[in-house]
């Protein structure tokens, strides 16, 4: 069975093809990057409405795919931004009438965690989820993904990049802070804000910018940030971990691409004797391969829905979709 998949949940816009060994056939993406501030939900849309037919075609050519070989079109129906989701949905819709295909809707987070299941082979991992718009400890239990723990008030990656825009830097700022980062040498104390496993990020982003007013260096407070902040993550996941009483943990999201967060992550997991997985980069990020392969499970598992009746869904709950491929 293969199955093309449609990510477009926020700035990127990516198509993926999986076979039913989740051998990733083919796979293109494009990233709106905003010529400056943050993500505008519509400019990043339209990016998405522009570039998601070349991508089509550059994933079938890659694949090596024709149209009449494929066997679903999946898509991810949510969470995410309101234009974007409806730009790869739309675009979903028209294949799938277009070439006679199933439509499978797919929960972005649990495409995140179903990409790192397969790809790492461990059965029931906990996943660290540290993305742009999204910051969660996921896990399943009794039927469903759960969130045990999540922001509470930004996602880490969006802290990330406007603390990096108010330095003076341009987006995206995770990769820009890490490099920073490697030149920093003091470490300053900065607002630690875990609650049991929810975590905040607003404070450490005044006190980071009240600091640099003050004029503390660029590479200090980018290095104070990421070992704060990769703490906090670090922290919550561990306490997920002891709760669950084994120890498999995988990461998904922009954020998890961090050198620094994979090896903290892994010092603790490994420590309390567990595993620790990161997909490769183009499939730890937003992309289409995961809708695919997460498509395919749902797809096996009798998911398809009609046209009328696949509205995006920008504030779907991880919670409250149904994941049968996984049994009870
Ligand atoms: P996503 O939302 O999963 O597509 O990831 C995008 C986010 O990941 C942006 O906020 C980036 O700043 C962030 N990001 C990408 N690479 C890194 C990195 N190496 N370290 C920290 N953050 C990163
Ligand atoms: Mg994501």
């Amino acid at each position: 069975m293969v199955v093309l998949g449609i990510e477009s949940t926020a700035h990127t816009a990516s198509v993926g093809i999986v076979d039913e060994r989740a051998e990733v056939l083919g796979l293109a993406s494009d990233m709106y990057r905003p010529p400056k501030g943050g993500i505008h939900p519509r400019e990043a849309a339209n990016h998405h409405v522009e570039l998601l037919p070349g991508l089509v075609e550059r994933a079938l050519e890659s694949a090596r795919v024709r149209p009449s070989e494929i066997d679903a079109v999946a898509f991810a129906q949510g969470p995410g931004l309101g234009p974007c989701l409806r730009a790869g949905a739309t675009v979903a819709r028209m294949l799938s009438l277009a070439w006679s295909k199933p439509l499978v809707p797919v929960n972005h987070c649990v495409a995140h965690v179903e990409i790192a299941r397969v790809l790492s082979g461990l059965d029931d991992p906990l996943l660290l989820y540290a993305s742009g718009g999204n910051t969660q400890v996921i896990a399943y239990a009794r039927g469903r993904y759960r969130v045990l723990g999540e922001t509470l008030d930004i996602g880490i990656g969006n802290f990330l990049d406007k603390l990096w825009i108010e330095l003076g830097g341009v987006f995206p700022g995770g990769p820009a802070i890490e490099k920073e980062a490697l030149a920093g040498q003091e470490l300053w104390p900065l607002p630690y804000s875990v609650h049991g496993m929810d975590v905040a990020f607003s404070g450490m982003l005044t006190a980071t910018l009240a600091l640099h007013a003050k004029g503390a260096a660029r590479p200090d407070l980018a290095y104070s940030v990421e070992v704060t902040a990769y703490s906090m993550l670090t922290e919550i996941t561990e306490r997920a971990l002891a709760h669950r009483g084994h120890g498999a943990v995988v990461l998904g999201g922009g954020v998890a691409c961090n050198e620094r967060l994979k090896s903290m992550v892994r010092a603790m997991v490994e420590g309390r004797g567990g595993t620790m997985y990161a997909p490769p980069r183009s499939l730890c990020v937003d992309n289409g391969a995961m809708i695919a392969w997460t498509g395919h499970l749902a797809h096996r598992a009798g998911r398809e829905v009609p046209v009328e009746a696949s509205a995006v869904e920008p504030r779907q709950r991880t919670d409250l979709v149904a994941t049968p491929w996984r049994g009870n």
